[in-house]
């Protein structure tokens, strides 16, 4: 465990089930599992991306806390919680799922190792997930580079 919690921001995401319960239920279930602080997006509807045709939409969200834990820890906690929602431990890319959770940013850490890329290696061109995550912490920068979450969205939109 760290003593310093370490402000983090995950994206929520869910397209088979009742998804809009599933993101809700998973934000509770990090917050009772030691993510503090927790601060929920709104749900959004998405088109999916990249997918087989006839995938149902997705909702999304994010989430932002802190936690005290390592990178590895809550990358742990969010495949359990995937797999409490339905989630087949091994699932084919871009498959439908009852939960996805991903690490979009821990603090400042930048971090690649074969399990885990941080900040999420996709999240700065993904509009579903910036666009929750703007609404919660639109000042808060990549560290990469120190650009904005609203300064990445607004540069995706235009
Ligand atoms: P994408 O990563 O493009 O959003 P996905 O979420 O559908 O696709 P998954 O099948 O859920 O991909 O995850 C594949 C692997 O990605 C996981 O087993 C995990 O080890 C790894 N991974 C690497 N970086 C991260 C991260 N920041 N957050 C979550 N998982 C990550
Ligand atoms: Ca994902
Ligand atoms: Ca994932």
């Amino acid at each position: 465990m760290q003593d310093n919690p370490i402000k983090i921001a995950i994206s929520l995401g869910a397209n088979l089930g009742n998804a809009a319960e599933t993101i809700r239920e998973a934000a509770a279930r990090l917050e009772s599992s030691g993510v503090r602080h927790c601060r929920l997006s709104s749900l959004i509807r998405t088109a999916p991306v990249d997918c087989a045709p006839g995938t149902p939409d997705f909702l999304n969200a994010a989430l932002t806390g802190e936690w005290s834990g390592s990178p590895e820890d809550l990358l742990r906690l969010c495949q359990d919680l995937e797999v409490a929602a339905g989630r087949p431990r091994q699932h084919g890319i871009n498959q439908s799922r009852p939960l996805d959770l991903d690490i979009i940013l821990f603090g400042g850490t930048v971090l690649r190792t074969p399990e885990l890329t941080i900040p999420h290696p996709r999240a700065r061109r993904r509009r579903f997930v910036l666009e929750p995550l703007a609404e919660i912490a639109p000042d808060w920068c990549f560290p990469e580079d120190g650009m904005p979450i609203k300064r990445i969205l607004k540069d995706l939109k235009g």
